[in-house]
């Protein structure tokens, strides 16, 4: 599958040559000309993206604080930061925002591919290791929590999840038949949000029940605790 690579740079042009030559090597490209629009397509598409490259100096909220906003919000996104010559502390305060790599303008675009490249397979080895940790499955009633393939499988049939539904179901999982608050699902999975932002949580509920529930009308599994959030049963 190709990689997902999140593209945000203001000068049209610098933008282009980013894309182009990133699709030219098969990755799968989504661009954003300033850090608010990065960070919408970032939840919009619930983080799907292996790499995130950031230009500096934005015209709205700068590159830093969209850096520090992604990796709030996921602790494996790999995220490169674009920075002029002259702009070498900012690359150190860029590195302590949670970013991984950076690369100097102007750049060719065999270096940039290879960075990403490289980024990329970091990433994974990450991910993997992450989830080795935590163990294989977790099993709940008929349902069993793959974390190696993160997807669930029902009754032995596998269903397909996104990596936010996955983070969900996990937390769930891992609580079964107790409280899981809106608010923490909403820390630990989106990285926080104000209780306005718990909304996006009930839609990823709503998303979950209609793919592991008989009905999803009267959830069995997925159960809603009125004003607090959700309990897992069996
Ligand atoms: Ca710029």
């Amino acid at each position: 599958m190709a990689k997902r690579v999140l593209v945000c740079e203001d000068e049209a042009a610098i933008r282009d040559f980013v894309v182009i030559n990133l699709r030219k090597n098969g990755f799968d490209v989504r661009e954003a000309e300033t850090g608010e629009a990065a960070l919408r397509i970032f939840m919009e598409e619930e983080g799907r993206f292996h790499v995130a490259l950031l230009d500096l100096m934005l015209p709205g909220i700068d590159g830093l604080t969209v850096c520090r906003e992604l990796r709030r919000a996921s602790d494996t996104l790999g995220i490169i930061m674009l920075t002029a010559r002259s702009q070498e502390a900012d690359k150190i305060k860029g590195l302590s925002s949670g970013a991984d790599d950076y690369v100097t303008k102007p750049f060719s675009p065999s270096e940039l591919v290879a960075r990403v490249t490289s980024l990329c397979r970091r990433v994974e080895v990450n991910a993997d290791a992450l989830h080795q940790k935590a163990g294989d499955r977790l099993t709940g009633g008929d349902y069993v929590l793959d974390l190696r393939r993160h997807c669930i499988e029902k009754k032995g049939v596998p269903i397909e999840l996104t990596q936010v539904e996955f983070d969900i179901l996990e937390m769930l999982f891992s609580n079964a038949g107790r409280l899981v608050e809106r608010a923490d699902i909403l820390q630990r999975v989106w990285g926080g949000g104000s209780a306005r932002d718990e909304k996006v949580v009930d839609v990823n509920i709503r998303r979950l029940r209609m793919k592991i529930e008989d009905d999803p009308g009267e959830p069995e599994h997925i159960i809603t605790v009125w004003g607090r959030g959700y309990r897992w049963q069996s």
